[in-house]
């Protein structure tokens, strides 16, 4: 078994009418700023994997200064990066992740957000955990600057 960890955020953008998290959209009062698409959740997710799989990162395999991942679909990125854990001998075991947002409200994309993900895993639903929480009004997620997602994951080796 091999674990990773994934981190990200992306700032509000006040000019956009919605956020895609885990590959789902989202209807909301703003946006998020990035390069890609912003979905803050599937860019921890890859983080994850890619840690697991010894890759580095997204940073590293995406640069946000090339032209050719302007607005790019998140799964598009993803899907490589499950290629990449693929070849090199490695399929997912478990993921858990954690969306942090003070709005817009997430509980009811959850299910939606947890089905997408794990098919992309190409795991069970059953092994695939995604939860959302606020900050209680704390730090930046908190004051609505911004959205945070943090995830682990297990990687086995394939038999
Ligand atoms: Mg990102």
């Amino acid at each position: 078994m091999r674990i990773g960890h994934g981190y990200d955020v992306h700032k509000v953008d006040p000019a956009k009418n919605y956020v895609i998290l885990g590959g789902v959209k989202i209807p909301c009062a703003f946006g998020l700023l990035a390069h890609s698409d912003g979905d803050v959740l599937l860019h921890a997710v890859a983080d994850a994997l890619l840690g697991a799989a010894g890759l580095r990162d997204i940073g590293s395999l995406f640069p946000d200064t090339d032209e050719k991942y302007r607005d790019v679909s998140s799964v598009v990125l993803l899907r490589e990066v499950m290629r990449r854990v693929r070849s090199g001998g490695l399929e997912v075991e478990y993921l858990d992740a954690t969306l942090i947002a003070q709005r817009p409200k997430l509980s009811p994309y959850v299910e939606e957000i947890r089905s997408t993900l794990a098919r992309e895993l190409e795991i069970s639903v059953e092994r695939c955990n995604i939860k959302a929480t606020t900050e209680e009004g704390l730090g930046f997620t908190g004051r609505g600057e911004g959205i945070a997602a943090h995830a682990v994951c297990l990687l086995r080796e394939k038999g």
